[in-house]
């Protein structure tokens, strides 16, 4: 996939005498770039670019160059699985099981947590171990955000606020996406903890402040407005996809010998898509071929 310049970038700090961290995002760019590969509905467009946005930021919490995080949304409403990977560079890819769900409103607004339904939110974290880690929690409410801030809660134990949000314009192609995620350390305060949760109370949402001409940055200068607040680091997230033909090649070679022979058999190329980022990948009988010296069993 190319590479494709964006202005979409993620700030992390810590605020209130380091008893909070924060990471905020704008992910515009990579919300509507997913909108156009997916060709996905407002809804779809909405509830896929809170995920991405979530993972984005996730990624960017990794400790290594090599970490990856990867968010499967698995409900029983009409948008079906939705998946989003994402590493420490901020790299974000994902994709919904059906793009083009469409749902009426649910008052005024695009209705994320009708189109997901009742299921289960499973964090895997490949951090380089043999065995990856694995959280899981019951959806809240599938509207993505309060999804997330459960996740955190119950399998990190980490009490923590995440706000989602994608804006759309009249021509369904997005005008704002961004969010935050909030954290407590385990040394906040009681009183810390409240001041804070009386402003988030308060904060109404990410798309109305985006809206209002508001940065990341001025988002968390609102939110700890009278707090002390260290911006430790801004780095750019994109939609991007390490998909290549070697890659897609060799999980062909993984499914085994007997497969691919019947490939062959058939005598016709074959072609296999990237959910990620629908690119396609044509194989022809002689690569097929090729491959089968590869392949085990
Ligand atoms: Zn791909």
């Amino acid at each position: 996939m190319e590479h494709t310049t964006s202005g979409d970038y993620i700030i992390r700090g810590m605020a209130a005498d380091n008893q909070v961290r924060f990471f905020a995002a704008y992910t515009k760019d990579l919300v509507e770039e997913a909108r156009t590969i997916h060709g996905t509905s407002p809804t779809a467009t909405a509830a896929l670019g809170r995920l991405l946005t979530g993972g984005a930021m996730m990624g960017s919490m990794c400790k290594n160059d090599t970490d990856l995080v990867t968010l499967q949304i698995k409900g029983d409403g009409p948008i079906g699985t939705l998946i989003v990977t994402a590493d420490a560079q901020a790299n974000v890819k994902g994709y919904v099981r059906n793009p083009q769900v469409i749902l009426p409103a649910k008052n005024g607004k695009l209705d994320v947590g009708g189109a997901v339904g009742n299921g289960v939110l499973t964090v895997i974290k490949d951090l380089g171990l043999r065995e990856p880690y694995t959280g899981q929690t019951n959806l809240v409410s599938g509207e993505i955000a309060e999804d997330l801030t459960s996740y955190f809660a119950s399998s990190e134990q980490i009490p923590t606020s995440v706000a989602l949000g994608v804006l759309m314009n009249k021509n369904n192609t997005v005008r704002h996406a961004g969010g935050f995620i909030i954290q407590m350390m385990p040394f906040a305060t009681e009183e810390t903890i409240s001041a804070l949760e009386e402003r988030l109370a308060l904060f109404t949402s990410v798309t109305r402040h985006l809206d209002a001409g508001e940065t990341p940055e001025d988002m968390m200068a609102a939110l700890f407005d009278g707090m002390d607040m260290t911006i430790e680091q801004k780095m750019p997230t994109r939609f991007y996809c390490n998909c290549s033909k070697e890659r897609v090649s060799r999980a062909v070679i993984s499914i085994g010998k007997k497969e691919i022979e019947k490939m062959i058999a058939e005598g016709e190329p074959i072609e296999v898509n990237c959910h990620f980022c629908n690119s396609h990948y044509q194989f022809s009988v002689d690569e097929l071929k090729e491959m089968l010296k590869k392949a085990a069993g």
